[in-house]
């Protein structure tokens, strides 16, 4: 009998599997492979809700195996030495494996490669698994990735997708490899209160559920914060227990304006990870500097902390991150002016606030955070680098009644309508009855704070 391992990475899901369905063809058995990269874990990558969420998803892949007549085998250490090890055991002549962006997963597919040729094993990576449409698969004639997003859209859209594959209906493993047990949650600690459950099942619940009555309303609604009308699959697209590729066919079969801007947001996810494929470095260096001199942990703790704490004295912004706290997830709406406020209002390296969004985010990615923060700081692709959102007038307008910040900031729960947005315009009484700090830095003040920096770094850069 012929023996494939398929070594699941981001990809932990049975539906619409190309790697799966390959190594099953032609009858083989097949070991379905989990290792629990000790270079992930020991870089620090590993946060808590992260990996509660990856349990969820290892037991309930590992439950979709054995109805199957299959099981999941779970292995730790070192990603190559382990593949190599299962592969020996299980006398496999292939492995497959889903391609990904990260210069770590382009490392470790480069590292797996050479390992296995070695033992005169074949690696199969596959496209079109992590991504809808594969970094370079559409590229402008000048480059390796494009640089701007609506260029890149139509060429995009205008990709012919694959089909999208069934689950297998039978797995064989062969007998006697040996497996550690499942992670589990339990045990866990510094989890966030709210966190959302994972696995495949959990995410096609979620789907059907977003498709039948979510998406329609996706145009009008994806950036009202209390609505909290977006479909939240993003720590599913980011753990593969969602297909992408299956996303797009089944939103466009949706139809309407709100599926066709559910779309347009799925795009931006693959236009990141093309330009992270690129240029791997972006997770850390400046895509296009702006020589920032930027204030740091050293230079600006005390801002830094109330920021993380969601106590700026600026009601939408603290409010925010607290929902980040609290659930591990974050209203798109809130990321981009949370990331606006610490960049520009107080001018803090963009790598400080990447760093604390993955240390909670459950989605929280190395192409889709790094290169997010890298626009809403300048240093990335967004066409105008020195763009300020000001939080009052993001609060008015995508919190116009004030009720998000009332659900997240309770020390401002009994303040009344868009009153909440500016506290320190309330009457001298009812300010001084609330216990909620007056704001960190003056609008205007971190504005010309961020003008200055910029207008000097510009004339620095000046030949
Ligand atoms: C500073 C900052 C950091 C971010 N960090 C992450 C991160 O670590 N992981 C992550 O998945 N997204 C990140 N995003 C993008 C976006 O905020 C989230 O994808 C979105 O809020 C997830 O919620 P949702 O699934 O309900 O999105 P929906 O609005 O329902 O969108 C559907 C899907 O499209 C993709 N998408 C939506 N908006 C964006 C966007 N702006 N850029 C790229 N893809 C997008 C996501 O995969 C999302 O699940 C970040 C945005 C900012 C501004």
């Amino acid at each position: 009998m012929n023996v494939s391992v398929v070594l699941f990475t981001s990809d932990l899901r049975l539906h619409d599997h190309p790697p799966l369905r390959a190594a099953l063809e032609g009858a083989r058995e097949v070991v379905p492979l989990f290792v629990r990269d000790r270079a992930v874990t020991g870089a620090g990558f590993a946060a808590p809700n992260r990996l509660a969420f990856l349990a969820d998803c290892l037991h309930d892949l590992d439950e979709g195996l054995r109805e199957r007549g299959g099981r999941l085998v779970v292995r730790s250490g070192d990603v190559v030495a382990e593949v190599c090890r299962v592969a020996a055991e299980a006398d496999a002549d292939e492995v497959h494996l889903a391609a990904d962006v990260s210069a770590y997963a382009q490392l470790r597919e480069v590292r797996l490669r050479r390992a296995l040729e070695a033992e005169g094993v074949r690696l199969h990576v596959h496209d079109t698994v992590t991504s809808a449409v594969d970094p370079g698969a559409v590229a402008p004639a000048s480059s390796d990735h494009f640089a701007v997003f609506t260029p890149y859209f139509g060429h995009w859209s205008r990709w012919r997708q694959r089909d999208t594959l069934g689950a297998p209906r039978k797995v064989r493993v062969p007998d006697g490899i040996g497996s550690e047990p499942v992670p589990s949650r339990r045990g866990l600690s510094g989890l966030s209160p709210g966190l959302a459950a994972g696995g495949e099942t959990e995410g096609r619940k979620r789907l059907a559920a977003w498709l039948r009555s979510g998406i329609a309303g996706y145009e009008d609604g994806h950036d009202d914060l209390f609505g909290d009308a977006t479909s939240r699959l993003s720590p599913h697209l980011h753990f593969g227990t969602l297909s992408p590729v299956e996303l797009v066919h089944r939103a466009r079969a949706a139809g309407g304006p709100g599926a066709e801007a559910f779309v347009r947001q799925v795009a931006w996810r693959d236009f990141h990870r093309q330009v992270l494929a690129a240029r791997p470095d972006a997770a850390a260096a400046d895509y296009r500097t702006k020589r920032d001199r930027w204030r740091t942990e050293r230079t600006a703790s005390e801002d830094i902390e109330a920021w993380r704490e969601g106590r700026t004295g600026y009601p939408v912004v603290d409010a925010a991150m607290r929902q980040l706290r609290h659930e591990g997830w974050m209203h798109n709406r809130g990321r981009l002016l949370t990331a606006s406020f610490l960049t520009k209002t107080l001018y803090v390296d963009w790598r400080v606030g990447a760093r604390h969004f993955l240390d909670l985010l459950v989605d929280g990615d190395m192409a889709n955070n790094q290169l997010n923060w890298q626009w809403m700081a300048g240093t990335g692709t967004d066409s105008r680098p020195n763009r300020v959102l000001n939080p009052v007038t993001q609060a008015k307008r995508y919190d116009p009644d004030g009720a998000y910040v009332r659900r997240w900031v309770p020390e401002l729960a009994e303040v009344a309508g868009p009153a909440v947005h500016e506290p320190w315009k309330l009457p001298g009484l009812d300010r001084a009855a609330l216990d909620y700090p007056d704001p960190l830095v003056d609008l205007s003040e971190g504005l010309a704070r961020f003008r200055r920096a910029r207008e000097r770094d510009e004339n620095r850069a000046a030949p």
